[in-house]
C-alpha cells in the first residue's frame, strides 16, 4: 500500500528535495505497478508488481464496514490514491490468488542480466572500508568466509534494524560508542541508529453472535478440507487471504483542524487469537486492530557487542513514549496525551465504530480486554 500524499509531501520539505513530493512518486508507483482496474489518473496497468482485488468476502467484515460508515466514514474501493480516508477491502499483490512478491516482480526477471549475480543463504558480517571509501563488503556463507569487492558503489539496504547494526559494526556511527565497544572509527556520524519510529499498535478481538468467522468455519477437519479444496480449484477463500482484509482510515478527532489527513487505522480479520503461532478460537470473533499513524515519540538502536552475529538492539520506544505523554505538542500546543486520549478512544470503539446498532446487534463484546 502506499502511502498518504502529505507523508511524501513532508518528506520532499524536510529533506529540501522536490522529489519526495506525492506528485513526483505517483508516476515511480505507476511504472512498477500492473494493476485490476487498468490505467486511471492514480493507477496503470503493464508493470511488472501485480496488483488485485481480494478473493473473499465475510458477512462480519462488510457489517464492520458498513457500522464505520453509518458512523461517517466514507466506503473506499482504493487506499492508493493519496488520501487514505475511508473504509474497504485492501487491495493485494496477487497474481491470480497466488502471492507476487517483490522477488517475482523486480527481481527474478533481472536475473538473467550477465551483470547481475544473487547469493542468497549468506550474511553480511561487515562493510570494508579502504581509508574512509567504501570498497565491498565482508560476507559469510555455509561457514565460509567472503569479500565481495565493490567497482562502482555498495547499496547498503538491511532494514530499519539491520542497516544501522552493520553501520556501527563497521565503524560509522557515534564516536564515543564505537569506542566503548573498541570499534575503530571511520566516520563520527550522531544519526546512525537515532530517530527509530514505530506505530504502536493494539490487536483487540471481539466476540460475536450469529454470524461466522473464520475461527468455526476452520474448526473441524471438513471445514479444513473445505477451504483447501476452494484455494486448490479457485485459488480464492481463507488461504488466499492477506495478513489483514479491510481497512479504515479516519481521524482520532475530525473537529481538530490541526490534523490534516487521517491518525488512526484499523486492520480488521475475521478471526481471532492469543498470538500469533497458536490456533483460532473456537468460538466465532473478529480482530480489529488499531494503529496510531502519525507516532510522535522516537526511539534509537545501537549494537551493543562489536560482534554482528552476536548484536543485540536496545528499542527505547516505551521510554521515550512515556516522556512524550509527559511533553507538550509543539505543533499546535496540547498535550501529547490529548493525542493519546484520541488513540484510547479509537481502541476500545467508543468513538467510531461499536456503538453502531449493526455491531450491537451481533453483541460484539471485547474478548479479553486487557
Ligand atoms: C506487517 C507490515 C506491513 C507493512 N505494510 C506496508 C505497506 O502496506 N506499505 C508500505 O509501503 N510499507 C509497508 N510496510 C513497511 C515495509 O515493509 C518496509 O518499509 C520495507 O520493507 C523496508 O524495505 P527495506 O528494503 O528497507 O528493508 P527490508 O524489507 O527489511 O529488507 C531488508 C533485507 O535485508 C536482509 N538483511 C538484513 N541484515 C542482513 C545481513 N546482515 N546480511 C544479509 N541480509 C540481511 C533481510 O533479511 C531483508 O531481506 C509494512 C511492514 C510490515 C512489517
Amino acid at each position: 500500500m502506499r502511502g498518504q500524499r502529505e507523508d511524501y509531501d513532508e518528506w520532499a520539505r524536510v529533506t529540501n528535495d522536490t522529489s519526495w513530493s506525492w506528485n513526483s512518486v505517483l508516476p515511480v508507483f505507476k511504472r512498477s505497478e500492473d494493476h485490476h482496474a487498468s490505467a486511471n489518473e492514480s493507477q496503470s496497468a503493464g508493470g511488472p508488481w501485480r496488483v488485485e482485488k481480494q478473493r473473499l468476502q465475510w458477512k462480519i467484515l462488510e457489517e464492520f464496514s458498513r457500522a464505520a460508515q453509518e458512523n461517517g466514514i466514507s466506503a473506499t474501493d482504493d487506499f492508493n490514491r493519496g488520501d487514505k480516508t475511508g473504509v474497504g477491502y485492501f487491495d493485494v499483490n496477487q497474481k491470480r490468488g497466488i502471492r507476487w512478491n517483490a522477488s517475482k516482480a523486480f527481481l527474478r526477471p533481472a536475473m538473467k542480466r550477465p551483470n547481475l549475480t544473487v547469493i542468497t543463504g549468506a550474511h553480511t558480517q561487515r562493510v570494508v572500508f579502504e581509508g574512509r571509501r567504501c570498497v565491498g563488503v565482508e560476507y559469510r556463507g555455509n561457514n565460509v568466509d567472503y569479500v565481495a569487492r565493490a567497482r562502482c558503489e555498495v547499496i547498503l539496504s538491511s532494514g530499519a534494524v539491520n542497516s544501522p547494526q552493520l553501520l556501527e559494526i563497521s565503524g560509522i556511527g557515534n564516536g564515543a560508542r564505537l569506542h566503548d565497544l573498541s570499534i575503530p572509527v571511520v566516520a563520527d556520524l550522531r544519526g546512525v541508529g537515532e530517530n527509530l519510529q514505530d506505530h504502536l499498535q493494539l490487536r483487540m478481538a471481539y466476540k460475536v453472535d450469529g454470524v461466522r468467522t473464520l475461527n468455526t468455519a476452520s474448526a473441524h477437519w471438513w471445514g479444513k478440507l473445505m477451504i483447501g479444496l476452494q484455494y486448490l480449484l479457485f485459488q480464492s477463500g481463507p488461504m488466499s487471504m492477506s495478513p489483514s482484509q479491510l481497512g479504515a482510515f479516519a481521524k482520532s478527532d475530525p473537529a481538530d483542524r490541526s490534523l490534516t489527513c487521517p491518525d488512526f487505522e484499523y486492520h480488521v480479520q475475521p478471526l481471532s487469537l492469543d498470538r500469533f503461532g497458536e490456533p483460532l478460537h473456537r468460538f466465532n470473533a473478529f480482530t480489529a486492530s488499531v494503529c496510531q499513524l502519525r507516532p510522535t515519540s522516537r526511539g534509537s538502536i545501537h549494537i551493543e557487542s562489536p560482534d554482528s552475529a552476536a548484536a543485540r538492539h536496545r528499542l527505547s520506544l516505551l521510554e521515550e513514549q512515556a516522556h512524550a505523554a509527559r511533553t507538550r505538542c509543539p505543533r499546535n500546543g496540547s498535550a501529547h496525551a490529548d493525542r493519546i486520549d484520541g488513540f484510547r478512544r479509537c481502541v476500545d470503539g467508543r468513538a467510531f465504530i461499536w456503538p453502531q446498532a449493526r455491531l450491537k446487534s451481533r453483541r460484539c463484546s471485547p474478548w479479553n480486554p486487557n
